[in-house]
């Protein structure tokens, strides 16, 4: 078979089939992915939104009843001045009142501590404290809740402090309850457990000016100066949500909420990838769950492009081998398709192939035949001869000439003549067996070439004719009789040319006697057989 530029239908179908499900696949995929990313990202920021809301409405209580209870106690000291016997008493009520403070102090308007009630810091009474702290509660006089400063005890601490105002209104200290950050404090037990969950999600606390006041890694509480893009608008007092990539370049989405109470905000946090990684987990789970199915799909969809495209590829095949004029006489390959073209294209495969091979037929009968006699003509006969020769079959070669043919000629006109050759060419036909191979080799020269045949049977087909033409009237109305040589391969020469020469000489030689009979070529046989 002939190769041949360009794809199979089958190879072309398949690719376009294959290319269009993972296409398709691909695209509702990505939209799933798309979709559970989104729903996922959604449901974290509502989750973790509803989280800080809860921290900031616990905080906010938290600090607004210990203000209440600051400002209900600054107001009791204040009342029985600082110099009243029973205030160290008063200020270790207050601290045991209130967990949440490592310490509870009262400070002069000087900075100098008068009492102090704490768990573990002694010595500090009548000192005067210089902390930033007790700095911004004596300058500002008002309830504060300070930012991160380090204690006199050097602690990071924060402290909620009241002013003291005397009986006239004037100013005389304040006082105040810190809470270390480093230890276990409210604010830990309120984030708790839940501060650090599984998935990577945390919550930290950050002051009004943006330090870190609870964060899950301890050794990052206190820090300050923070870049975090929600931290604005959350400290001036907004609550949302945001994806954001964090002061440690993590992708984050972040949930924070201001509390009003303390000016803090609250910020839940959970790493974007954690997200991601869990929208593609489904996706992937679909993926793997319609591969086999897809997989067996394209089998049977290939399988069927297969069946489809069977039929023209047989007639291709058959077409190409078509070519060679050997195999014209090979059948169209029956079809029996689905597919309506194919059938059609197969009809009409048989309507061209027959015309093509009518057409092939006449054309090799006329390159075969002599168109006056309807024998065979030259070409045929040196053909059979080139070929009995090579296949080493043994035949007999008859040379046959009419004799004195130019005086019929002369006589009753070229016309004539030819009917002439006609007649002695339908004798020949009738006298010679279906496999003796009749030619007209020129003129009024003819072959009669006798396969598989001795020469004493050639010689009796070869009499038998002379004496019908010797005994028939021709068209001219008298007998025309003719003269013949004969010789037979491979007795007389083994050489096509030499053969036919040969025989040539025996016709030459009948002539030579007289014409109207048969000679035989001059070989060991004949001679015997004469
Ligand atoms: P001989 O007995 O020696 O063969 O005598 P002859 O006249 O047959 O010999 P020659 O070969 O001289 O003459 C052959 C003639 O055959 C000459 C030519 O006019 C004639 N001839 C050759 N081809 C054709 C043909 O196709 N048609 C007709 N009508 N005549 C032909
Ligand atoms: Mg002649
Ligand atoms: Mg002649």
């Amino acid at each position: 078979m002939l190769r041949t530029k360009g794809f199979s239908i089958r190879t072309m179908v398949s690719a376009l089939v294959v290319a269009t499900v993972v296409i398709t696949l691909g695209i509702s995929l990505l939209i799933s992915y798309r979709n559970e990313k989104n729903s996922l990202m959604t449901m974290n920021f509502q989750l973790n939104h509803m989280y800080t809301t809860k921290i900031s409405d616990t905080v906010n209580e938290l600090f607004a009843s210990m203000k209440q209870n600051l400002k209900y106690n600054a107001a009791h000291i204040a009342k029985g001045g600082l110099n009243r016997s029973d205030l160290d008493e008063q200020v270790k009520l207050i601290q045991q009142t209130n967990p949440m403070y490592k310490a509870v102090v009262v400070v002069d308007r000087t900075g100098k501590v008068i009492s102090i009630a704490s768990e573990t810091d002694t010595g500090l009474k009548g000192k005067t404290i210089e902390t930033d702290g007790a700095k911004q509660a004596l300058k500002e006089r008002k309830p504060l809740i300070s930012e991160p400063y380090i204690s006199a005890a050097n602690q990071l601490i924060i402290m909620v402090s009241h002013p003291l105002w005397g009986a006239d209104g004037e100013y005389l200290g304040y006082v105040g309850g810190t809470i270390r950050l480093h230890e276990t404090n409210l604010l830990n037990t309120i984030l708790g457990d839940a501060a650090q969950s599984g998935n990577g999600t945390y919550a930290y606390v950050v002051s009004a000016s943006g330090a870190l006041l609870y964060h899950p890694d301890k050794s990052r509480i206190g820090e300050h100066d923070i870049v975090n893009p929600i931290f604005a608008d959350m400290l001036s007092g907004h609550s949302g949500v945001k994806r954001i990539v964090n002061s440690r370049g993590v992708d984050m989405l972040a949930s924070y909420t201001y509390m009003k109470e303390t000016g803090w905000g609250v910020v839940t946090q959970t790493p974007t990838d954690v997200i991601l990684t869990a929208s593609k987990r489904p996706i992937l789970r679909v993926a793997l769950y319609m591969a086999p199915i897809l997989v067996l799909l394209l089998l049977v969809i290939y399988w069927l492009i297969g069946k489809m495209s069977e039929p023209l590829t047989k007639l291709s095949n058959f077409a190409s081998v078509l070519l060679t004029s050997k195999s014209v006489r090979d059948e169209v390959p029956r079809i029996h398709s689905w597919n309506s073209e194919a059938n059609a294209m197969h009809r009409a495969f048989v309507l061209a192939v027959g015309q093509i091979r009518r057409r092939f037929d006449h054309l090799s009968l006329e390159a075969q035949t002599d168109p006056l006699t309807g024998l065979y003509n030259r070409r045929t006969m040196d053909l059979c001869i080139r070929t009995w020769i090579a296949e080493e079959i043994p035949f007999v070669i008859m040379v046959l000439d009419l004799d004195h043919f130019k005086q019929v000629n002369d006589t009753y006109g070229h016309e004539m003549g030819d009917e002439v050759l006609r007649f002695l060419a339908a004798n020949m036909q009738a006298q010679f067996e279906a496999n003796h191979i009749c030619c007209r080799y020129g003129g009024e020269e003819f072959v009669v070439l006798l396969p598989e045949t001795g020469l004493e049977t050639a010689m009796v087909y070869a009499q038998n004719l002379r004496t019908i033409m010797e005994e028939t009237d021709s068209p001219v109305g008298r007998p025309v009789t003719l003269s013949m040589g004969i010789a037979r391969y491979p007795d007389t020469a083994q050489d096509a040319a030499v053969l036919f020469r040969d025989a040539d000489e025996a016709l030459y030689r009948a002539k030579h006697l007289g014409r109207n009979r048969v000679e035989t070529a001059n070989t060991a046989a004949s001679a015997h057989m004469l």
